[in-house]
């Protein structure tokens, strides 16, 4: 036998009962989305690299290692899209959609991180992402909360996620904290780890995002962001606080709480689960108000969130909550004797002309009947339809209900009532 090639490491097949449980959940978000007014755009999967170095930050996971990079036979640097937000902001700028009245848009498609993999950390990943423009109230931060926990609620995971908030105010604010942050660090540099002396001298704020429970137990005593971000956005965050309270949601303020993505400002916020062990987040965004002029496009604000569709699916089987027994095959059609098998074909095409969302099986095998009769069976099927030389000279057909193994001989058309009445009732 030859040597068997796998996919590459990190990157999934989905099938079975993940990809049903991921169809019912694309089906509850676009319903949610449709009905908060967003519209889906498609993006491309490759962009120019340049686009994602000149805004996610350079001292970044996503810039410093995981971008998948290569060069075209031009010789020209494409990568491999490790988010959304950046190709969506491209494109509106790109096609003139700023001038659209409704800037709300949704997309869903794989994403690329060289990350290490593990149980909700892949390389190639899903994300459900929307991003709304021009618009700078907080009463749209609102909104996408309303719409996140309107769909926890939808799925039934609400009672098992948790919204943690917190402003990260203007670049200027974070400047000023930076420097303070970095004197209290540089007095404990002796406790931190290796990634994050490295960050000390590049990017101390994103210590604070840190996964070393030790590194998040001595931030416990650094200053904080929040102590000192502009009155304007405190004030802003302290009205977005006070409304989605108002709005009876739950949420926790984590100081420590930045994203890591260099783009964003005031607003950001992150849904996590305790079920999953360290990959907590299932979905997390924010405002970023100055990436649409940082891209070559004019001043607006904007906001997104994304959604991560496997940690969602881990976090929906962990719980078992959606029911995907359902009926695999509607109808399994067994032919007696090779001269038959264009009967059931032909039984088959009919069917599904007159009930085409009936699921029919033909089964081609050359098995014995008692074989086949086990496989309809084992397929959870509903009914068998058998078709041998005495059915077709009689013009009719055998039908076997398989739970109750009653039995029935069927002229043409009483067969398409029967199947009538057991499926469409
Ligand atoms: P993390 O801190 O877990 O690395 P992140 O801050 O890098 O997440 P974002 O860029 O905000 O993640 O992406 C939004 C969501 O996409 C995450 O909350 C998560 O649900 C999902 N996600 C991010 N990276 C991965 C990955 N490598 N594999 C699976 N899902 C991912
Ligand atoms: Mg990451």
């Amino acid at each position: 036998m030859n040597k068997k090639i796998n996919s590459i490491r990190g990157m999934h097949d989905y099938f079975c009962e993940d990809l049903e449980i991921w169809n019912k959940l694309e089906k509850i978000f676009k319903k949610i989305l449709n009905s908060y007014s967003y519209e889906e755009i498609k993006l491309p999967i490759l962009e120019k690299t340049e686009i994602f170095q000149r805004v996610i930050g350079n001292v970044t996971d996503i810039i410093e290692k995981e971008m998948y990079s290569f060069l075209d036979k031009r010789k020209n640097s494409l990568t491999l899209r490790p988010e959304g937000t950046v190709g969506c902001v491209r494109a509106i700028i790109q096609n003139n959609l700023l001038t659209k009245k409704n800037l709300k848009f949704w997309y869903l498609g794989p994403m690329f991180r060289y990350e290490r993999p593990q149980k909700g950390r892949y390389r190639q990943f899903y994300q459900l992402g929307a991003e709304v423009f021009g618009i700078s109230t907080i009463y749209i931060d609102l909104e996408i909360i309303l719409l996140t926990n309107r769909l926890w609620k939808m799925l039934g995971i609400n009672l098992d996620v948790y919204l943690e908030i917190n402003s990260i105010g203007s670049q200027s604010d974070r400047m000023k904290y930076q420097n303070k942050l970095l004197s209290f660090l540089k007095k404990n540099e002796s406790f931190l780890d290796e990634e994050s002396k490295n960050r000390l001298y590049t990017h101390p704020l994103r210590i604070l995002d840190s996964k070393n429970l030790y590194i998040q137990n001595i931030l416990k005593k650094a200053p904080l962001l929040i102590d000192y971000i502009n009155k304007n956005s405190l004030n802003q965050f302290n009205n977005l606080c006070y409304l989605i309270n108002l709005c009876g949601i739950k949420y926790k303020h984590n100081p420590n709480l930045i994203r890591g993505l260099d783009y964003y400002n005031d607003t950001v916020f992150e849904w996590k689960t305790d079920k999953l062990g360290s990959q907590n987040t299932i979905c997390a965004g924010g405002r970023y108000n100055s990436l649409v002029e940082e891209l070559g496009g004019p001043k607006t604000s904007a906001i997104g969130f994304a959604i991560g569709v496997e940690r969602l699916i881990l976090l929906i089987k962990y719980l078992n909550i959606f029911s995907v027994k359902s009926e695999k095959i509607n109808i399994y059609i067994i032919f007696i004797g090779e001269e038959n098998k264009i009967h059931a074909i032909n039984l088959s095409e009919d069917i599904r002309n007159i009930y085409p969302e009936l699921k029919i099986f033909v089964n081609f095998s050359n098995f014995n009947l008692s074989k086949k009769i086990k496989h309809a069976v084992e397929s959870l099927s509903r009914i068998a339809i058998l078709i041998g030389t005495k059915e077709i000279k009689k013009k009719c057909y055998l039908l076997k209900e398989l739970q109750t193994e009653k039995e029935f001989y069927l002229l043409k058309d009483e067969l398409i009532k029967k199947i009538n009445n057991i499926f469409r009732k």
